[in-house]
């Protein structure tokens, strides 16, 4: 039984795709939970798939056992998904180290829109000073068209979207972060680059994630406009707070509880209503700490 719910929520149509998207260059701890709390929550509600994809363009970070634990914490825990990768050790459409011509093909597609760039990040931050937030492309490359990144250029437009949330939404990626690296000069393809593929490839059309990455969304939707994908009309979007320390709102989670894996909490003796009602509460969906369990979640958002 839910206390109370404080997850408010506008309605949706039914029948959205939404995904779950962890990256595994570790193991899965209280922040995913307190993501997937939202994207289970408000996909149940609503009748929306879930759609579970492995985040692995970076392969210099990610590793294979990490992908397999949280495979398995996320079965532990009830998070099922309707769709998506299941067994680290078997090829997925879902695991984006899988579908690299994808990328490919995008890539092509994007030819007259893209330049090769030889800027290491010290170079770039020698040219334009101390970033403040992040590291802003000033497009030196362009011209010169050569090296082993591969950018995007990012005229300067202004992207609008509205935020399920947190509201209107105005975003110039131009100014925020210059013309976007697609592709690394390991190799690798970047967040941006991939996810905004495969949000079109899969037919994504609900996409819920943490304000932490709020200015990934204006970047997303240029790169989504270059590559001639569909329009976002009817994409819906929303940005899930962070979980805070609850003796003190403003404070972000200490760092052993964010640090602490799941699979440490198992150890300890904690069952997965226990971790899934401690993310909730984290989050301020809950008055108190209580449990919860993956499948109630809808109840704190209706
Ligand atoms: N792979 C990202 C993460 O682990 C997910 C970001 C997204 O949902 O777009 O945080």
């Amino acid at each position: 039984m839910i206390p109370s719910s404080k997850g408010q929520f506008p309605s949706l149509p039914i029948g959205l795709r939404t995904r779950f998207a962890p990256s595994p260059t570790g193991y899965l701890h209280l922040g995913h939970v307190a993501s997937a709390i939202y994207v289970w929550g408000i996909a149940r509600l609503h009748g929306a798939e879930i759609l579970l994809r492995m985040e692995d363009h970076d392969q210099g970070r990610c590793r294979r056992h990490y992908e397999a634990s949280i495979l398995e914490n996320l079965r532990w825990l009830g998070f099922s998904a309707d769709i998506g990768v299941t067994d680290a050790d078997k090829p997925s459409p879902y695991r984006q180290s899988n579908h690299s011509e994808r990328y490919e093909e995008a890539l092509d597609q994007l030819h007259a829109s893209t330049y090769r760039c030889q800027c290491s990040r010290k170079d770039i931050l020698e040219r334009t000073g101390t970033q403040l937030h992040e590291l802003w492309y000033d497009g030196y490359c362009r011209s010169i068209d050569r090296g082993p990144n591969i950018r995007a250029k990012f005229p300067r437009e202004i992207q609008r979207f509205h935020d399920h949330r947190l509201g209107a939404q105005t975003q110039t990626p131009a100014d925020q972060c210059g013309d976007l690296l697609l592709k690394d000069r390991d190799g690798f393809w970047t967040y941006n680059f991939a996810v905004t593929v495969d949000d079109i490839k899969e037919g994504i059309n609900l996409i819920i994630r943490g304000e932490d990455i709020l200015s990934a969304t204006g970047r997303q939707l240029q790169l989504r406009q270059i590559l001639g994908g569909p329009s976002i009309a009817g994409v819906h979007f929303m940005h899930h707070p962070l979980l805070r320390s609850p003796e003190n709102a403003e404070q972000k989670l200490s760092k052993r509880d964010r640090s602490t894996s799941i699979g440490e909490w198992k150890a300890q003796g904690y069952a997965p209503e226990d971790l899934i009602g401690k993310a909730a509460f984290q989050l301020g969906l809950l008055d108190r700490e209580t449990k919860v369990s993956a499948h109630e979640l809808e109840g704190l958002f209706s």
